[in-house]
Order: structure tokens, then sequence, then C-alpha cells
């Protein structure tokens, strides 16, 4: 059995790396798959569509989206997690972990993202759906591409262009809507009165919808996206993967109905899988990049079993193990979930997963930025002291507003000094409002005797005395050569 990925254009003769199909006009199929491939795409658009509408109470003055990119704000919130520009190591977490899901997911149940969850998979089937409601099935479609330019053809595809533009409008309406609060943002576009950007975000995702999904379709799959072309490294002979029994379906041939299969293939070569295809592959010519594993095809040879009278399965969504078992003629072995592959998986994701709660659990609610001046590093006063000029930035991550106490260690009698205030000490307090970044010039002022060579580490202490929160940030304070 062939578990090879054919390229497209890997034909004899020069290598090809671009070869277009023409246009594919896809099938309709009725079937388990396409059923489970209607309920994918209703429930993802109606999350993309609706999520912005979820609400979140976080207390007056703050947002109330559950799902908000707060761009001026720099601010991203998710139900009640509130990431700041600072945190996004929790994005790189967040990344890390839907990757190895995929990567998991592939090892158990092959290109189950790409067939039927993938937002190209989505809004390709939607705007086919618009083609064959608009223009007919397959062949109604083949023949209006075929037909000489008519008012009756000019109003069809202006009617199908139409559609995919609202839905692709649609689509970059959902995207801008994360960025503000939805119902407010929703009516200014509706009424022409959201910000250029708005409309941009819109005309570029929205674009990018009636492009990729409109126009390029199988071209973005076998062409563009980088994960077809690494994923067949992720299976292995327990896989589950959509492909054909050639032992069983070969040697294949035209047949009529009724007729005797015995001595030859169950394949009638009627070739309903190919024209069901969305991505236009011959799954019996084995595994292919293109093939995106929707099992559409399957549905489409299931129909025609039925119909000759045969067993389902010719097309089947199985592991290569256990087709080979049934060539040899062994009971239908199960697939096995537990093996090495998906353990490491599992432990990944668990590890990645504990860190990612473990951080989140133990978040910091205070955060600092101290940045030394350079010129001058150093200033020395008339009565011999050193002094060093900083900028000291305080992230207030909770709402409520803070009266903290800074403190330097390190050097002996340093004082500390704000930059526009009477006076300096062994303390500053600092002010910073809820939900803020308090921006404080300081100096540090040293006796030159306490300063051992040019650079000398300093500590800055910030202490919460409310409820006891300290951070400590280190720096240098600098001098001159002795
Ligand atoms: S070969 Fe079958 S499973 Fe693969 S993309 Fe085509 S219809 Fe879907
Ligand atoms: S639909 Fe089934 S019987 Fe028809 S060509 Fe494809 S594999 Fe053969």
């Amino acid at each position: 059995m062939s578990h090879m990925q054919a390229e497209p254009g890997a034909a004899s003769g020069p290598k090809h790396y671009y070869a277009t199909n023409g246009t594919i006009h896809p099938r309709s199929v009725r079937g388990t798959f396409r059923s489970l491939k209607w309920w994918a795409v209703g429930v993802l658009l109606a999350v993309w569509h609706l999520a912005p509408f979820l609400r979140w109470d976080r207390g007056a003055g703050a947002p109330d989206q559950a799902i908000l990119i707060d761009l001026p704000g720099r601010r991203a919130y998710f139900f009640f997690i509130e990431i700041w520009p600072q945190e996004v190591y929790y994005l790189t977490g967040l990344l890390l972990f839907a990757a190895i899901t995929l990567f998991f997911m592939s090892a158990l149940a092959g290109r189950l993202w790409c067939g039927f969850l993938c937002w190209q998979t989505v809004y390709t089937d939607v705007f086919v759906l618009v083609e064959r409601l608009v223009a007919g099935d397959r062949n109604a479609r083949i023949a209006l591409d075929r037909a000489p330019w008519s008012a009756s053809k000019l109003a069809r595809k202006a009617a199908i262009w139409a559609l995919w533009l609202l839905i692709a409008a649609a689509c970059g309406i959902a995207f801008a809507l994360y960025f503000d609060d939805a119902p407010t943002l929703l009516g200014q576009i509706l009424t022409g009165q959201a910000g250029t950007a708005t409309y941009g975000a819109i005309a570029v995702v929205g674009g990018g919808c009636f492009v990729m999904a409109g126009l390029a379709r199988e071209q973005v799959c076998i062409y563009m996206c980088p994960y077809a072309r690494f994923q067949s490294a992720m299976f292995d002979e327990h896989s589950a993967i959509i492909s054909y029994e050639a032992w069983r379906g070969e040697k294949r041939g035209h047949a009529k109905i009724g007729q005797d299969f015995a001595g030859r293939g169950h394949c009638v070569d009627c070739g309903i899988c190919v024209q069901s295809c969305p991505t236009g592959v011959d799954i019996r010519n084995g595994t292919q990049l293109a093939c995106i594993g929707c099992g559409l095809c399957i549905d489409a040879c299931n129909t025609v079993m039925d119909r000759y009278g045969l067993p389902h399965g010719l097309i089947t969504y199985d592991s290569v193990a256990n087709q080979q078992a049934r060539e040899r003629g062994e009971d239908h072995p199960k697939i096995r979930l537990v093996r090495a592959r998906t353990l490491m998986y599992v432990a990944i994701l668990s590890v990645v997963g504990a860190v990612m709660l473990y951080s989140l659990a133990s978040r910091k609610t205070m955060d600092v930025n101290v940045l030394h001046e350079r010129s001058p590093l150093f200033v020395e006063l008339s009565t011999g002291e050193i002094r060093n000029g900083y900028t000291y930035k305080v992230l207030n991550m909770v709402r409520e507003d803070r009266t903290l106490t800074l403190a330097v260690s390190g050097i002996d009698g340093a004082r500390l000094e704000l930059v526009g205030e009477e006076g300096d000490g062994p303390t500053a307090a600092l002010s910073v409002t809820g939900d803020s970044v308090g921006t404080f010039r300081l100096y540090v002022t040293a006796p030159r005797d306490a300063v051992k060579g040019q650079k000398t580490p300093l500590d800055f202490v910030l202490t919460d005395s409310r409820d006891g929160t300290v951070v400590r940030s280190s720096t240098l304070f600098a001098s001159p050569a002795e």
C-alpha cells in the first residue's frame, strides 16, 4: 500500500513547481463526513462572529468585552486574563501549545485540522455552497463556465461575486470587532463613522478571505500553506488517514448494477470520488500532499458502493496498519491511540500547559523597568558625593491606585531624590494610579568612599505595604576612576 506523498506537478519530464488544474467544481455529496463538516462550519463561524459580543465584568472603568485586543491601551483581554505588552511570552506559550496540539491531532487523526477546522477550509466550503445555490451542482457550474457570456451568465456570476463579497466583508468586520467595543464599533462601521484604520483592516481581511476562499482555494493548501509540507512527518502507520484500499478496489473497471464482482476489484471507476474532492485529488493514486483529509471522497464512494450493493469503506479513514491487517484478512483492529509518539505529545502538552497555568496563577500585579541615564553617566557634586540619574517605571497591573515605597540597597549611605520634588532621603514615596504605568526620574546620591570601582551594583526595592508586594530590580551605579 502506497504511503507516499506525491508532489503536485510531479510527472515525468521537467520538474514543475506550480501546476494549475483549472477551476475545480466539487460535486455535492451527502454522508457522515459532509455532515461533520457542516457542523464544523456552523460552530466555527458562530464562534468567530459572536465571540466579540460576549461580555465579562472587570469592574468600573475597565472594558467589559470578554475577548478584546485594545491596541491604544496596549492591552489584551481574554475573559479573566489581562495581558500587558511586557507579558507577550504568554502568547509564545499559547502558540507553542497550539502547535503541539496540532502535531498531536495529526499523529492521531491525520489532517483533521485541514479538512474540518482550518479557516481556509471553512470559508471555501461556504463559498462553494454559494456557487451551488446560485449556479447549480458541478455539471451546471462547468456548463456555465464553458458557455459564452450572456445576460444570464453575467447575472449568475455577479450574484455569486456579490454574495462572496458580503461574506468576505462580514469576515473582515468580525475581525475588526475584536479590537474595540463590538456593539459600538459595529454601529459605527455600518453607519460609516468608523475610522480609516478600521475600514482598512476590514478591506485587508475581507479581501484576503475573498481571494483565498473564492479564487485561490486549493492553491492555498497546495502551494501556500507550510503545514501541508511537513504534516506527513507527524504521521506513523497508526495515524488515521484517508486512503483508498487498493487491495480491495483493484483491478478497477466499469460495472453494471447487480453484476457479480467475483474476480475483480470493487472500484467501478466512476470518478465520483475525484469529482467530489475540493482539491481535485484522485485518492486512488495514494496519499497526496493536496489531500486535506476532508473525507468527502469517502461519502461519495460509499454512495456508489450502496448502489452496487458493496460494503462501505473502499475509501477509508483508518490507519495504514489496520488497512494492511484487513488486506491480510485479519480482524479490523482498533486505532492504537497510546504509542510513543502520542505519549510524547501528551507529555509536552502537559509540561507547557502546567508552566502556563503556574505563570498565570503566580502572575505579577506590579512590575518595574529601570533605565540608567547615560549622559552624563555620573555627576561629581561639590560635596564630593557622586550622583547618578535613573528613569524608573512602575507598571501597576491592578485597577486600584497604589502608594509605594522605593528604597535603594547595596551602597551604604545612598539617598534617593525624585526629580522635581524637594529633598532626598533613604526612601521615596511613589504614587501610581490603577492600571497604568508610572514614570519617575530620580537621582541616587552616594558618598565617594561608599562606591568601589567604576561600577557598583545597586538594587532598587519597591514595596507595597498594603499587600506586602516587593519588587527588587538590579542596576549599576557609575562613578569616576580612582
Ligand atoms: S482526496 Fe478525499 S479526503 Fe482528500 S481532499 Fe479529496 S475529498 Fe478530501
Ligand atoms: S467513487 Fe469509489 S468506485 Fe467510484 S472511482 Fe472512486 S473509488 Fe472507485
